[in-house]
């Protein structure tokens, strides 16, 4: 695994004067070279408004964005049959999407939201978690609702909620289930058509593609629901008095797409796919397991959550003792050492499990175990430095 950390220019970048370390993949990942050249011979030599003009480079955009929908659904063993792809601006928009088009219908959701996947529901009740952080997906039963809005996994604690459960348990209570793939898509096998989900979102930012491009599969039938945005491509017909939408994925894309970033997101899942997500996970979790026998050698250190790397994303955030995140992310950046440190966009969460900022380390297949040992050095000066 260790060769294709040199598919990636950035990783040899100097931060501070010292080699970057980059723990900040939940966040966003960098690009490997196969997509920055992906993206960059989409504009030297294809580019062309898509779906539009009947010129060669305008038919060209249109096949990047018909390929790229084939593609998102085969890296998801999903059938076109059953699932249509659209693609948006990020998770964000993709599950604003999600929420306009089940727009008045009640939702349960979860405390472990991120804020993208709690903000958009309005009619919504909350369930909770354990203190490890696991969903209480039993207290569905508790709840009156049609749609249940979860997130795969959580960009705080890392926790994983296995899709089958979900939706053995949506299944039961006729939910339609609305999914936030965001922090798994890099690091979790999906299979669409044996779990069935109704909507299932994610940005390419977060799977070594570019940013400003998102993806919302959902079930074909949703079709039928009203636009978010209107305007151009959108549309069949128009008159001063009606108008005519589409009946396919453009109905919710009008207005000029990313095609470039879909282009780099084509390349993006075919290097994924071209490693294979067993790999990578089997790496990152040789990662995660070395990052957390580390951190409960550090008695200052509290991880929040969960402490093993069961049924969980490659990430660890963590609080030590009474030094602010936002210090130790300084501190870290000084020596090159990239991380997050706040509420990740997730309060309720963090006020569910009673705690202030955390630091979160993340981490990608390219990562070595000596770079996790460079991040507890320098927490022990910072340790120190702080005391
Ligand atoms: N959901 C989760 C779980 C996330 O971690 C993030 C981003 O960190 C988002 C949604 C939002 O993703 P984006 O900023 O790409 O819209």
């Amino acid at each position: 695994m260790n060769n294709y950390r040199n598919d990636f220019p950035l990783l040899s970048r100097k931060i501070n004067g010292k080699g970057l370390i980059y723990f900040d993949n939940a966040a966003t990942t960098p690009r490997p070279q196969q997509v920055i050249k992906a993206v960059t011979d989409h504009y030297q030599n294809h580019s062309g408004n898509p779906g539009r003009g009947t010129h060669t480079l305008s038919l060209e955009s249109s096949r990047v964005l018909e390929e790229g929908r084939k593609k998102v659904l085969k890296f998801l063993h999903a059938s076109p049959e059953e699932y249509v792809v659209i693609f948006t601006k990020n998770t964000t928009e993709s599950l604003n999407l999600a929420a306009h088009i089940l727009n008045g219908k009640s939702v349960i959701t979860t405390v472990s939201e991120h804020h993208s996947n709690f903000l958009p529901w309005q009619n919504k009740q909350v369930i909770g978690v354990t203190e490890k952080g696991t969903i209480n997906l039993s207290e569905i039963k508790t709840k009156e609702g049609e749609v249940l809005a979860v997130t795969h996994g959580s960009n705080v604690t890392g926790n994983i909620t296995d899709l089958a459960a979900i939706v053995s348990i949506a299944r039961e209570r006729h939910l339609i289930t609305v999914i936030d793939a965001a922090q798994t898509i890099a690091h979790e096998e999906v299979n669409l058509t044996e779990t069935s989900v109704d909507f299932f979102a994610f940005s390419a930012h977060k799977l070594y593609g570019p940013e400003g491009v998102g993806v919302l599969v959902m079930k074909k039938h949703y079709l039928t629901a009203e636009p978010m945005i209107l305007g151009g491509g959108a549309v069949d017909k128009v008159t001063t008095s009606t108008v005519l939408f589409k009946h396919n994925e453009e109905r919710f894309e009008a207005g000029t797409p990313n095609t470039a970033g879909v282009a780099g997101l084509l390349a993006a899942l075919e290097y994924v796919t071209s490693i294979g997500i067993k790999e990578i996970k089997k790496k990152e979790t040789e990662l995660l397991e070395h990052c957390l026998q580390k951190a409960l050698t550090i008695p200052q250190l509290k991880i929040v959550g969960s402490v093993t790397s069961d049924k969980r994303t490659p990430l660890v955030s963590f609080t030590l003792g009474n030094i602010h995140p936002h210090d130790i992310a300084d501190f870290l950046d000084s020596e090159g050492i990239a991380i997050r440190a706040g509420y990740h966009c997730a309060e309720p969460l963090h006020a569910a499990l009673r705690t202030g900022p955390t630091v979160r380390v993340s981490f990608s297949f390219f990562n070595e175990k000596q770079e996790i040992d460079s991040l507890f050095t320098v927490l022990d000066i910072c340790i120190q430095k702080f005391a």
